[in-house]
């Protein structure tokens, strides 16, 4: 009888073991995925404000070019960490992504959409 207990226990344990460890994951992924919408949603308003700036400049020859470079050092740092989120993802989801966008299995060696070396 102390067996069945014993292994009762420790199968419950295993259990609350595993949804935590679920659990964990599931944060972690939604935390994930809040930050990469934040970064897509602070791009576009970059993106908007750079061509506001063109907009507006534009027969006036009034150009604030270090808006404008900053605007785009900004741009190319958010696109850069969603790169490297696009990277992390891929890697998890055993696929490659080519440089052409197209996803291909882990283990391809060249891409089937452009047909370049992975
Ligand atoms: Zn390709």
């Amino acid at each position: 009888m102390s067996n069945f207990w014993n292994e009762l226990e420790s199968g419950l344990q295993t259990a609350v073991e595993e949804c935590e460890k679920a659990g964990r994951k599931a944060v972690t992924k939604t935390r994930r995925v809040m930050r990469e919408n934040e970064l897509r949603r602070t791009l576009r308003d970059k993106y908007a404000e750079l061509g506001r700036l063109v907009y507006d400049a534009r027969g006036q020859e009034s150009l604030d070019e270090e808006e404008v470079t900053s605007l785009c050092i900004s741009i190319g740092a958010i696109r850069e960490a969603l790169e490297e989120m696009e990277d992390a993802k891929s890697a998890e989801k055993k696929y490659k992504i080519c440089a052409c966008g197209r996803k291909n299995d882990k283990d391809a060696v060249f891409c089937q959409g452009c047909g370049g070396r992975l």
